[in-house]
């Protein structure tokens, strides 16, 4: 049996070759600095650019590092998770692995994890990212917010700390929508928020274009609501009284008034409004429908290739 730890870091890291050196540098200085028996937990989450040799050359020689390695790249959120499962900490913290989370601020958030606090968020003093992707995110937190309601506090940060007993609680959730912070606000446990630095993006890129954003957000609708679905009523009702409103006209233009519209141009409005209409319910359901067979399927949401200790 292992020792007991104090700290575990959870880091996902999915290639950031460039960054690693200087992040395990500055993660070992303020490990160092803190005076608490720590681990770091790498997770690879499928690098194909040399993250996984840099990470073995560092567990070497350091004995408190672990690194679990996927079969594939699976998401950041799968590389979290099971970075959480692998923790012995009492405390778990969760950064990113490209320094735009300074791991300077670890011990501030260790501060705030006072007896009673299960949860600390991060809310950073400025955001340094391009300014699409600071407006893309603030909409998919506005979304995401609506959806969930105003009992909800929403924090999207991926730099937290949180108890052992929060990760029992996510393992509780057998949920497809593996979306951790969005799972950990709507958990409510007690919580604190942190005002941290934030840094840009020194090397490497950013791995969400739009495409993983919309489907982040998709994933987030479908996953905590059925709205969607009470659209395409709303959307039935519109189309039922729409048609009827208009059969009344032609009715009262024919009866009333003699004039005879034609009929081919009605009838294909009706039509494309009707058909899409249908198509759009058609497409919701399936989206749900898609859902429960990923649940019926049970697959694990990534697979190890190696754990080591
Ligand atoms: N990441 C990962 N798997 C992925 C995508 C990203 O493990 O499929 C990791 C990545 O290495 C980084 C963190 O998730 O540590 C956040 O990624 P990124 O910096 O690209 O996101 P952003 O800061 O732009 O939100
Ligand atoms: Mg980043």
């Amino acid at each position: 049996m292992a020792e007991p730890v104090e700290v575990s870091i959870v880091i996902p890291v999915y290639n950031e070759a460039p960054v690693l050196d200087e992040l395990y540098a500055r993660l070992k200085k303020t490990v160092q600095g803190m005076g608490r028996s720590c681990e770091i937990v790498f997770v690879d989450d499928g690098s194909t650019d040399g993250s996984y040799e840099i990470l073995k050359r560092f567990k070497e020689n350091d004995c408190t590092l672990r690194i679990v390695r996927f079969t594939r790249n699976f998401g950041q959120q799968a590389a979290v998770l099971a970075g959480f499962r692998q923790s012995r900490g009492q405390v778990v913290v969760q950064l990113d692995s490209d320094l735009q989370n300074p791991p300077e601020e670890i011990p501030r958030l260790l501060e705030a994890m006072t007896p009673g606090v299960d949860l600390v968020v991060t809310v950073p003093r400025k955001r340094r990212d391009a300014w699409s992707r600071v407006a893309g995110s603030g909409l998919l937190r506005w979304l995401t917010q609506k959806m969930l309601g105003p009992t909800v506090k929403l924090n999207l940060s991926s730099f937290r700390a949180l108890r052992p007993s929060v990760v029992e609680k996510i393992n509780q959730c057998r949920d497809r929508s593996q979306f951790m912070a969005v799972l950990m606000s709507w958990m409510g446990v007690p919580t604190v928020e942190v005002e941290v630095e934030h840094h840009v993006r020194s090397k490497g890129k950013t791995k969400y274009g739009y495409t993983q954003l919309i489907q982040l957000a998709w994933d987030i609708v479908t996953g905590y609501s059925t709205f969607p679905l009470r659209l395409v009523t709303y959307m039935g009702i519109f189309g039922a009284l729409t048609g009827f409103a208009m059969m009344a006209f032609l009715l009262y233009q024919r009866l009333v008034r003699d004039i005879l519209v034609d009929g081919l141009v009605v009838l294909s409005a009706v039509f494309a409004f009707l058909a899409g209409v249908q198509l759009l319910s058609f497409g919701f359901l399936g989206e749900y429908l898609g859902r429960v067979h990923l649940q019926v399927q049970d697959r694990p949401p990534y697979l190890i290739e190696k754990v080591i200790e």
